[in-house]
């Protein structure tokens, strides 16, 4: 069969099952195996309705409109150099992001605790990029890409700038990504990132690397897009392994089916980012009827829903 041309950083096995996001896990240990660009979704269509927008008065959804907002308080904060009104729409801005555009996150995001720590953790890693001048930085870098930036032709297609892909786009790519490398490096050495609620590998550097990149998605066409990945080496390379076997199993969490390999421990759910152990039934609360993985209920002895007491089998 044909894999991922990519080994999990902790215990060395390659990625069997088909991917739901961009975000990969390990089949074997649930451990963060790296980001792609395959499934990269364009989700600001669904974020920015135009159909609510032209029925509600030219509003947008509530959430999206928050969304906005705090977009807008940044570009404030950034202009009055705000360190907690930059911070405090920031976190906001993420918070929504998340809800409106789940795509774009790792699937980890949908439980609450990772996401709060999450959270917790960018808003530590803003507050070192602040005190190292940040806003600064930003005023630089308008300059710095600038000329490069100018030379960029766009279409206008179904009603949206794009940037067309050519020599000029590359250069322009060139200058940014060598400022993505700068800040990526950067971000691994702030003491904020002690509280990145993940262990650190060389995926999670790569990962947020790759993430910088990301916005082009969607102001490229599909196929530039694609040029563009290519351009900077992060296409996705297959090898042959021998076929391996997966026997269907439930998610402790939220029932989804999950494809379990041969000889695996521990297997991110993708459908609602909790790990669950291999071959582990699933016990149910008889409180609220929740059910989640016998591991996590026989450490706190307790739902991790309502709280309730609860028996391991
Ligand atoms: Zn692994
Ligand atoms: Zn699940
Ligand atoms: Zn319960």
């Amino acid at each position: 069969m044909l894999a991922r041309k990519l080994k999990c950083v902790t215990c060395g096995a390659n990625k069997v099952n088909e991917l739901k996001s961009s975000y990969i896990f390990c089949d074997y240990c649930a451990s963060f195996m790296g980001y792609e660009f395959s499934l990269l979704e364009d989700e600001t269509k669904k974020a920015f309705d135009m159909e609510y927008f032209l029925s509600h008065n030219n509003t947008w959804p509530p959430e999206t409109a928050e969304y906005m907002d705090a977009t807008q308080k940044m570009a404030a904060a950034m202009q009055s150099k705000d360190t907690e009104l930059f911070i405090s729409s920031f976190i906001k801005y993420q918070d929504v992001a998340m809800k409106i555009m789940p795509g774009n996150y790792s699937p980890k995001m949908k439980n609450a605790t990772y996401k709060a720590a999450y959270l917790k953790y960018l808003e530590a890693l803003f507050r070192d990029k602040l005190a190292d001048g940040y806003f600064e930085e930003m005023e630089e870098n308008n300059k710095r890409f600038a000329a490069a930036q100018e030379k960029i032709k766009t279409e206008i297609i179904a009603g949206k700038p794009m940037m067309t892909y050519d020599e000029n786009f590359e250069k322009y790519i060139d200058e940014v990504f060598a400022y993505c490398r700068e800040s990526a490096q950067k971000t691994v050495q702030y003491p904020s990132i002690n509280l990145y609620p993940e262990e650190m590998s060389n995926a999670v550097t790569d990962m947020i690397l790759k993430q910088g990149v990301a916005p082009y998605a969607r102001m490229l066409k599909p196929e530039d897009f694609e040029k563009l990945v290519k351009y900077l080496g992060f296409q996705t390379e297959y090898i042959e392994i021998p076929d391996v076997k997966t026997i269907p199993q439930n998610c402790a969490f939220c029932a989804a089916e999950l494809k379990i390999a041969e000889g695996a421990k521990f297997v991110m759910c993708e459908y609602c980012g909790n790990k669950n152990q291999a071959g582990a039934k699933a016990i149910s609360c008889v409180n609220c009827a929740a059910t989640f993985d016998p591991d996590e209920a026989g450490s706190r002895n307790k739902c991790p829903y309502c709280g309730s007491l609860v028996q391991a089998l």
